[in-house]
């Protein structure tokens, strides 16, 4: 095996995937080289997890002062929300964990370049920097480029009709808000504009929301939604959008047009695969994303991809998780493959819905024997307490060995509650462990142990 002090790793792309491999890859005693083109943390910190959760966290601050009244608090008067100062907010954190990221790097010896990435032959690079270019020749590379929002070509994005890349830097709240795309994406987005208090309109293409995850789930959802006034428009798919005088207007295949003050794009992403040199080295892509085995290594035996850019499990802890795998791969370490079956996944809306492992319509659709057993969090006595009983905690497990193969938590904190039932089924616990631990009386997390039962 080659000395780990030897080995030189080039990572194109500094986000939850080429941060996480370049550091564990500098703490086993590699030679590392980030280039990115734009911040460190790449579009997780700067437009997609952290800034839409925390518009979750002001647009959950804002329903909290409206039904404060349950509680018995008294009117606050009406709630104003300065858009200039959330974006404010959402920027300065940005910054923050950057430049967290950026001192980690540095303190572990890793040579940062902002520039763009290119691949010039097997085992040679060149930054295009503001000064010029800078070739890098290494043994081993991480593609880790990402994805960007996919764009309609029936679309022009301007100042009414963007994606969720341009909604952090909103001058104002739009007045009414047509959201196209009912996938995770969309779902947050709805949430937050109709919880800061836009009038919303989402397109629904399919029967339900989340049209890949259980209908129950998605009903609940829905619920919540009409409650607050969202038009929920079901079988119906964008066709065309166009700026108006006020505002814009939305197609639909069936015929409808939607008058609204603004659209919002959420239909999928794109790779960032052009203008990577891939070709130069025979690396194969597939609709532009880039395949790789179970250890992440393309079809060239010293080149790894992860992250948004394979189109695996497009989720900032799954690009994490990847990168510190390779780190020990190709540093000739032992590693376990990734489990994606595995992997806990939340959508931030209100009520929250986590899930983790083997769902119900999967079970469903393999024709798999499952044990499920599912209890309300309106029997839950701190969601009765707190005001926020929507919602429920469904655990499913194996019949004969009672080893607990998943589970959904549809409630308030979800994607906190979800961590035991996480735990239990990476660690191939039975039911019994989440039965037999004894949790805090009165919490939520109660249901987990109760739904064990
Ligand atoms: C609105 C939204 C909300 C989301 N919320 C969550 C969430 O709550 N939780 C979660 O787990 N996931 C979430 N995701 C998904 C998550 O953001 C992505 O899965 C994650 O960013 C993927 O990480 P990555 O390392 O592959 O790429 P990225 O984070 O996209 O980073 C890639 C970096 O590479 C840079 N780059 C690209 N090409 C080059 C080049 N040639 N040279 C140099 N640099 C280059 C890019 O500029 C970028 O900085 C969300 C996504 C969206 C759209």
């Amino acid at each position: 095996m080659q000395n780990h002090n030897d080995t030189r790793l080039l990572v194109i792309g500094g986000g939850p995937a080429g941060h996480s491999a370049a550091t564990v890859a500098a703490t086993i005693g590699a030679q590392v080289t980030v280039i990115e083109d734009k911040v460190i943390g790449g579009a997780a910190h700067l437009w997609d997890c952290i800034p839409s959760k925390a518009m979750v966290a002001s647009s959950m601050r804002i329903s909290a002062i409206r039904n404060a009244g349950r509680l018995g608090i008294d009117e606050v008067g009406p709630v104003h929300l300065d858009m200039g100062v959330l974006s404010a907010h959402l920027h300065s954190i940005s910054s923050k964990i950057e430049s967290s990221m950026v001192d980690l790097l540095d303190s572990q010896g890793v040579e940062m370049i902002r520039g763009h990435g290119r691949l010039t032959g097997l085992n040679t690079a060149v930054a295009e920097t503001d000064d010029g270019d800078i070739e890098i020749e290494f043994d081993k590379v991480l593609l880790s480029t990402g994805s960007r929002p996919w764009v309609p070509d029936w679309a022009t994005p301007d100042e009414r009709i963007f994606t969720t890349r341009e909604v952090y830097s909103l001058p104002e709240l739009p007045e009414h808000v047509v959201v196209v795309g009912s996938g995770v994406t969309g779902v947050e987005m709805v949430h937050i504009f109709s919880s800061l208090g836009s009038k919303v309109t989402l397109l629904v293409s399919r029967h339900h929301v989340l049209p890949h995850r259980d209908a129950e789930v998605a009903m609940v959802l829905e619920d919540s939604f009409l409650e607050r006034g969202v038009a929920l428009l079901k079988g119906s798919r964008a066709s065309g959008v166009e700026r108006t005088a006020g505002g814009v207007v939305v197609h639909t295949e069936d015929g409808r047009s939607i008058e609204a003050s603004h659209c919002l794009l959420a239909v999928g992403s794109a790779p960032n695969s052009e203008n990577l040199g891939l070709e130069t080295a025979g690396i194969e892509t597939s609709r532009g994303y880039i395949p790789v085995n179970e250890y992440n290594v393309t079809n060239v035996a010293h080149i790894y991809a992860a992250g948004d850019v394979c189109g695996e499990l497009p989720l900032s802890s799954v690009a994490t998780m990847q990168g510190r795998k390779i780190a020990r791969h190709l540093l000739g370490h032992d590693v376990a493959p990734l489990d994606y079956r595995k992997v806990a996944q939340a959508i931030f809306t209100e009520p929250e819905i986590a899930s983790v492992g083997l769902e119900e319509v999967h079970a469903a659709s393999e024709g798999r024997k499952v044990r499920i057993t599912k209890v309300p969090l309106a029997a839950n006595p701190r969601a009765l307490i707190q005001g926020n009983a929507h919602g429920f905690v469904k655990v499913i497990s194996d019949p004969a060995t009672r080893i607990v193969l998943g589970g959904t938590v549809v409630g308030h904190h979800a994607s906190e509650l979800i961590a035991p039932i996480a735990l239990a089924v990476t660690a191939h616990l039975r039911v019994d462990v989440l039965l037999e631990t004894l949790m805090v009386h009165p919490s939520l997390v109660e249901s987990i142990a109760e739904a064990a039962e």
